[in-house]
């Protein structure tokens, strides 16, 4: 079986190979509860050649990347639910 498609970190941009340990990450929104206000949940899997045809996933070429990417997602979320309404920071 031949693979021709190539797929590009979302992170820094390589190019993935055939043997590379990739990951593949989604971002959701979750209701832990009914009634509770939907939060991001951020999932993250192992590469695999089916789930990476998804157009919602993103690629990511290795762990600096994904942690690259879990961070940003915080920084998203922490803006989503805890708007920044004071200047406190430690
Ligand atoms: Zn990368």
């Amino acid at each position: 079986m031949t693979w021709t498609e190539t797929f590009h970190c979302e992170i820094c941009g390589k190019q993935k190979g055939s043997v590379d340990h990739w990951w593949l990450a989604w971002t959701e929104r979750y209701r832990p509860f009914e009634d509770s206000p939907e939060r991001p949940l951020l999932k993250i899997y192992p590469w695999e050649n089916m789930s990476a045809h998804d157009a919602e996933v993103k690629h990511l070429c290795g762990q600096a990347c994904v942690q690259t990417l879990v961070a940003r997602w915080m920084n998203t979320s922490i803006g989503v639910t805890h708007p920044i309404s004071s200047a406190k920071r430690a």
